[in-house]
């Protein structure tokens, strides 16, 4: 039976990373079903804005989708089409892995983490003013409701994937509220899992240590905005936003997305790597029973990545991101 997945191409590089993830997946042997849809800046002439009522239709309807990266503009103009979609869709837990693969070079081996961010509120919940012309605030939201259910998805996770350490990570000597609320909450929840390792670090000293030492990380939950730096400095550990791939999970849906953003300055040259959105592919079908198919593609990166011949320019190579796809499927059909 196919599944039917929205398809959410997106803008900038998008559509090329979309284009080659689609490939792949096609190429796998499991039987997908897209629905195309369109959303970003393009669309607000025609619809008055970027992100449309069928786009959400499309996504509550098949449960699955698979999205590129879609421009935000900075300092003004609309809200976060991603930001927006993630809370229209109460995708509460993004969940964004940082493994180190074969062949591309690093500072680190054996790198093996998970980053699990919550994914509704905190700093992104978008509250902000200005107050008079020479100052600006910005309200920070933590919910007792949001902050369990977060630590509970990142002590479920760690024990499906056998991890076994969960580090909370918070801001709680400054912030002595909202995140001391995270803190108490990540603590309650840990009772719960005596067979998981709990530890909670301030968010400063465990950017340092995870440049001074990942491999002692397993998994580790962070509230919105600290898990959106820490992610892409984790992404940094193991080959940078090429390689880095991510998924926004909730009750009813999720959406699987690259971490890194629309890259204009590389969109339309056919140069960038596609590898982010094919690992948030492989979540995909793993999320959707198609182990099967998802570690097919998975051994054909990885044979790709060993040979070191169709590898992008951030990997050091000169291939092109249709190159690095066509690599890809040439191994799985071999
Ligand atoms: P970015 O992640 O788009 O790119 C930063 C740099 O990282 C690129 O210039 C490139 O050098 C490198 N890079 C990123 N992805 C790569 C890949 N697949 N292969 C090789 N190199 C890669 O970050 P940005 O420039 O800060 O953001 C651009 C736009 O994307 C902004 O509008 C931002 O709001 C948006 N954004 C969207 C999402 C999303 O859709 N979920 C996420 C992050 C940023």
């Amino acid at each position: 039976m196919a599944h039917k997945v929205t398809l959410i191409p997106g803008d900038g590089v998008g559509p090329e990373i979309a284009q080659a993830a689609r490939r792949v997946i096609d190429a796998s042997g499991t039987n997908i079903e897209w629905e195309v849809v369109e959303a970003g800046e393009a669309l607000i002439p025609q619809y008055g804005t970027p992100l449309p009522g069928y786009v959400l239709d499309s996504i509550r309807r098949n449960r699955v989708a698979l999205k590129g990266p879609i421009t935000t503009p900075v300092g003004g103009g609309f809200r976060s089409v991603n930001v927006t979609l993630r809370q229209e869709l109460n995708l509460y837990a993004n969940v964004r892995p940082a493994r180190t693969l074969p062949g591309i070079v690093t500072r680190y081996q054996n790198v093996d983490l998970v980053v699990v961010r919550e994914n509704t509120e905190d700093l992104y919940a978008g509250i902000e003013h200005r107050v008079g012309t020479d100052a600006a605030e910005s309200i920070k939201i933590i919910t007792r409701q949001a902050s369990e259910r977060i630590a509970r998805f990142a002590f479920e996770l760690a024990r499906k994937q056998g991890r076994k350490k969960v580090t909370a990570v918070h801001k709680a000597n400054i912030m002595k509220l909202t995140d001391g609320l995270f803190l108490e909450c990540a603590r309650k929840v840990a009772r719960e899992y005596p067979d998981i390792v709990f530890e909670d670090m301030i968010v400063d000293a465990m950017c340092m240590k995870l440049v001074q030492a990942p491999e002692n990380y397993d998994v580790l939950v962070l509230p919105n905005l600290y898990g959106d730096i820490v992610s892409d400095l984790c992404a940094g550990l193991v080959g940078g936003l090429g390689v880095a791939p991510g998924a926004n999970i909730g009750h009813e849906v999720a959406v699987f997305e690259p971490v890194h953003g629309s890259a204009p300055k590389h969109a339309g040259k056919n140069r960038i790597n596609p590898l982010a959105m094919i690992l948030s592919g492989i979540m995909m079908l793993q999320h959707l029973g198609e182990d099967e198919a998802a570690n097919r593609i998975y051994e054909a990166v990885l044979a790709v990545l060993r040979e070191g011949k169709a590898l992008t320019y951030d990997l050091g190579g000169s291939a092109g991101t249709s190159d690095m796809a066509d690599a890809i499927i040439s191994k799985m059909q071999a």
